[in-house]
């Protein structure tokens, strides 16, 4: 399935990297939604968290780990930061592969729902 992501696996399109291994990419969002905002995605291509299953389970916890390194690299561990996966169209997830928002850098916005 080809979506933006895919092609910025692929090196189609570029990107601003922040991270990178064999499973696991993040890098800076193009409409920062905060002055930290990383995209930690998974290489594997799964369209949503409601694909994901018992075998993707360590790569998700991997993502979690690199979520929390990239939290002390960029400096925000300390004051805080917002992990969030939007899944479906209630959601408003625009892109169909997997991935998750790292936001911080100044005080966040109550979360509405
Ligand atoms: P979603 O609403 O959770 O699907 O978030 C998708 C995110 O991808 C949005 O915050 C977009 O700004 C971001 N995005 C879309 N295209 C690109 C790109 O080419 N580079 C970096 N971020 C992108």
């Amino acid at each position: 399935m080809e979506t933006v992501f895919s092609k910025i696996i692929e090196g189609v399109i570029p990107c601003k990297k922040v991270f990178e291994n064999d499973r696991i990419l993040a890098f800076y969002d193009i409409e920062p939604a905060a002055p930290v905002h990383v995209l930690i995605i998974p290489k594997k291509y799964i369209a949503s968290m409601n694909e994901v299953t018992a075998e993707d389970l360590p790569l998700i916890a991997e993502i979690h780990s690199v979520a929390q390194q990239i939290a002390v690299e960029l400096g925000v561990a300390e004051s805080g930061y917002r992990l969030i996966n939007n899944c479906g169209p209630d959601s408003g997830q625009a892109v169909h592969h997997l991935h998750y928002h790292l936001l911080g850098g100044a005080k966040l916005g109550a979360l509405t729902g």
